[in-house]
């Protein structure tokens, strides 16, 4: 018999109950066990509705309160120092470790907090120093996770009773339950050292009796099988890691209880023979990602093994082709016999959580796709489908077959010229006519800018008057010509702000644009917008990525309406703001029936058509945002290449059409380019502006070694805090860039929009940034 398991569930809650109650939490509105019982809600409901669905195995341990990483930290009481005495009385979701004496207790629930935002409720603003841990992106995913953080002195210890008390309550509900933990492995991989240099894979000897001690004490809780999550094993590895995986599954080995090691997000390769013949009793690989990989790992599986398929994308919210994973299973299970799993690539996270409570959607587009609890019943039914045969699932079958012919087949995916013209794009129209060189004589000529041009990123604050004004467009409480008044007014607002500023080169503001993705999604078509399709960012933060289904189209000009009238409104230099085709593709789900350097092409050439019609109303500088660039990386750095090559030939067809005294702007929210930095060249933008103010500079280096050919604004400070940069400290962070690139060559801008901030904040740093920038003219004039 194959069995149906699930490698995680989402835990936020299809209203996002979860983020609601945290949030109270946090404000203070509502206490510890208000939270908890919103918590113990969530967990019982989703399980019931895997039980249910007729899953064997259920996941337990998947549930946080905000992330797992930090929950694994807590788990093995890795609490930075700062955070002082952790063993307060309440515990991370109430179960104590039994035990457990009053010093080697649980880290507690605010402590939890303290790690995650720097703050609990009841804290005063500056009170402790107990600043955040660090957060970073779940390998290629959009989810962020806590960051370790460990000393070399680093001890371990089991800290937290949250994984034991859960499997309490799935075991009282009658669940066949199987703890999820982050292997130890990836969960030093995932962290960082503190304090003197060391390598962190020394603490693997201090930190695998606890990991034992975890297991031991699961074995006597009647747990039969344990996932550990090695998702690491799809990156490349050094060497010293690749054999820590022996070293490690040969003691954990002892515990009696069976493990399955999932991997995901890739492929194996090189790590093939690795993760087939660590002494664990079975094997979980990524087929949607890689469904290559199959072959390789069959024929080196050792014969006692399970095998789980992951062959239900988890990454995606497209219905599967049961037919096509069918045939895939069927051929495993000619090998494997009773040895297959079936389950979903990775853990449910990384989709929204039910589709059936999605409205307005029609059934043709809704019966294309399927959220985390639609993928639990497709896992279900393929085991179904294997262990009883075709003609026990015929039903699901055929509409699994009818929506697979619907997206071949529907105009509504399927554009034939805008394929035809991705098709006859020629190999120059990724080219600016002129080189650089000649375009920076010619935009000298007409732009007449000063020395260190002063520019903002491009949105100005969100304000609550913004807010209100488009709720109640949506809601029909104002009218399409009273909302696009407002938001006039706002630009006004914006450039008359600007022109007081002295700024050099303005901006609209972006007032109109609740998200820099959804606004040109909403007006494009091929992408559609779910109501309830949230997915886990960080935290209590959800995003609803747009659904991009079918091939991208421009029907009408897009934002040259407000750029036009902004400019209108100014003698200056007025910037036009559009997002770039990988961010767009990048913060979206992405089609799965045609390859996404496709539909970054499609979208490319929507763009294309934008910036033309900015240039024919007049508008002289475009900036084109591209923040996703760099974390649309493969995982892979054999993979690096081609998605280079392929993302920036997209955004070079974006705005090769212009004159070639149409200034072109990029704009990256990071700085880390040592290693694409010759990429980053390709764009070839006239102006690009990066972030470095938080590194003082130092990012700069890359474009040194680089000799970077084109302009470049180092973000002179922080957006993300509220705080205002004097002009000295601009003066001084310039004075450095220049010691790096030409004066002639550089900008002076933030480091990101001002969306965030409040106009009073943002009046007084550029005001402190424009005079820096007089200051900065006399010196180097002088
Ligand atoms: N133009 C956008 C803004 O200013 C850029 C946002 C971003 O880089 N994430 O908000
Ligand atoms: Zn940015």
């Amino acid at each position: 018999m194959s069995i149906a398991h699930n490698l995680g569930f989402p835990r936020i809650g299809v209203k996002r109950e979860l983020k609601r109650a945290l949030e109270a939490y946090w404000k203070g509105e509502q206490d510890q066990a208000s939270l908890e019982a919103v918590g113990r809600e969530l967990r019982a409901r989703h399980w019931k509705l895997q039980q249910e669905a007729g899953l064997d195995l259920i996941p337990v341990g998947d549930f946080t309160w905000y992330d797992h990483v930090l929950d694994t930290s807590v788990l093995l009481g890795v609490v930075p120092k700062r955070f002082g005495d952790v063993h307060g009385s309440t515990s991370v979701a109430g179960g104590r470790t039994p035990g457990a004496t009053a010093v080697t207790g649980d880290v507690d629930f605010k402590t939890y907090f303290r790690m995650a935002r720097g703050r609990a409720p009841g804290d005063k603003a500056g009170q402790a120093d107990t600043y955040a841990c660090e957060m970073t992106k779940w390998f290629d995913t959009n989810y962020h996770y806590i960051v370790p953080e460990f000393e070399a002195q680093q001890t371990f210890r089991v800290a937290s009773g949250k994984l034991f008390s859960e499997l309490a309550e799935a075991k009282a509900m009658g669940l066949r339950a199987k703890p999820v933990l982050v292997g130890p492995l990836t969960y030093l991989w995932l962290g960082k050292t503190k304090g003197a240099a060391f390598d962190r894979l020394t603490l693997l000897e201090r930190l695998l009796p606890v990991y034992a001690g975890i297991l031991a004490r699961l074995k006597t809780e009647g747990v039969e099988w344990v996932q550990m999550d090695e998702p690491i094993l799809a990156l490349d590895l050094p060497q010293a890691w690749k054999s820590a995986f022996e070293t490690a599954y040969n003691r954990l080995q002892s515990s009696g209880l069976k493990l399955m090691l999932a991997t995901y997000f890739g492929a194996l390769l090189d790590n093939t023979g690795v993760a087939c013949h660590l002494p664990v009793e079975g094997l979980h690989i990524d087929l949607a990602r890689a469904p290559d990989q199959l072959t390789s790992v069959l024929d080196q599986l050792p014969a006692y093994k399970i095998l789980s398929l992951g062959v239900v994308d988890g990454r995606n919210i497209w219905r599967a082709d049961l037919e096509r994973a069918l045939d895939v299973l069927e051929s495993a299970k000619a090998r494997l016999g009773a040895r297959l799993w079936v389950a979903p690539s990775c853990s449910l996270l990384h989709t929204p959580v039910d589709l059936a409570h999605e409205t307005k959607l029609d059934d043709e587009f809704k019966s294309w796709l399927a959220f985390a609890t639609q993928k639990v019943t497709e896992v279900v039914t393929l085991a179904r489908g294997l262990n009883q045969g075709r003609a026990a699932i015929s039903r699901e079958l055929a509409a699994s077959r009818a929506a697979v012919e619907s997206r071949k087949t529907s105009k509504r995916i399927h554009r034939p010229e805008v394929k035809q013209r991705a098709q006859a794009l020629g190999a120059n129209e990724d080219k600016r006519h002129a080189p650089y060189a000649q375009r920076r004589e010619l935009q000298h000529k007409l732009l007449k800018l000063p020395l260190l041009p002063t520019t903002t990123i491009g949105s100005f604050p969100q304000t609550q008057a913004i807010r209100n004004a488009r709720r109640d467009f949506k809601a029909g409480r104002i009218s399409e010509a009273e909302y696009r008044e407002r938001m006039k007014q706002e630009i006004a607002f914006a450039v008359k702000k600007q022109e007081e500023i002295g700024l050099d080169v303005l901006v609209h503001g972006e007032a109109e644009r609740n998200d820099m993705v959804e606004y040109f999604g909403e007006l494009l078509q091929g992408y559609a917008f779910s109501e309830n399709g949230w997915v886990q960012s960080y935290g209590s933060r959800c995003v609803k990525p747009p659904i991009i289904f079918g091939d991208v189209a421009r029907p009408r000009p897009m934002t040259v309406e407000w750029i036009a009238y902004a400019q209108s409104l100014t003698k200056k230099l007025m910037k036009g703001m559009l997002s770039g085709p990988i961010t767009m593709l990048q913060w979206s789900f992405v089609r799965d029936d045609q390859p996404r350097s496709q539909t970054a092409l499609q979208i490319a050439l929507a763009l294309r058509d934008e910036v033309l019609d900015l240039e024919k109303a007049g508008i002289k500088a475009v900036q084109i945002d591209e923040p996703a660039l760099r974390e649309g990386l493969p995982l892979r750095k054999a993979d690096w290449a081609d998605y280079l090559r392929w993302a920036a030939h997209a955004f070079r067809v974006s705005v090769g059409a212009v004159r070639d005294d149409t200034q072109i702007h990029t704009h990256m929210c990071y700085a880390e380019f040592n290693d694409i930095i010759d990429s980053i060249a390709a764009l070839d933008a006239d102006v690009i502006t990066i972030e470095t103010s938080r590194s003082d500079m130092e990012l700069l280096d890359a474009f040194v070694n680089f000799s970077y050919p084109n302009e470049i604004g180092p973000g002179v400070y922080d957006i993300h805090s509220p705080r205002v940069p004097t002009r000295d400290e601009i003066v001084r962070l310039m004075e450095k860039a220049a010691k790096v690139v030409p004066a002639e060559r550089l900008w002076i801008n933030p480091d990101c929009g001002l969306k965030t901030r409040d106009w009073p904040e943002v009046e007084a740093a550029l005001g402190n940034m424009v005079s820096a920038a007089k200051t900065l003219r006399e010196r180097l004039q002088r």
